[in-house]
């Protein structure tokens, strides 16, 4: 049987590019909501990103 070629359990910690350690940000998309910690599912997401400003995938603009 053939064995999955990314291992989804394992989440990247650092960027595949550059091996950066990844930062973490959390996107409203509802700009109401109040500030605070709780993730409200549908309305926000948590992304991680590369926080090197010299890494490829920060220069696509
Ligand atoms: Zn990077």
């Amino acid at each position: 049987m053939d064995q999955p070629t990314v291992d989804e359990k394992h989440w990247p910690r650092t960027c595949p590019v550059c091996g950066t350690e990844l930062e973490h940000a959390t996107l409203d998309f509802d700009p109401r909501n109040e500030d605070r910690a709780e993730l409200n599912p549908g309305e926000m997401a948590q992304v991680d990103y590369c926080p090197n400003p010299d890494c490829p995938t920060n220069l696509e603009d």
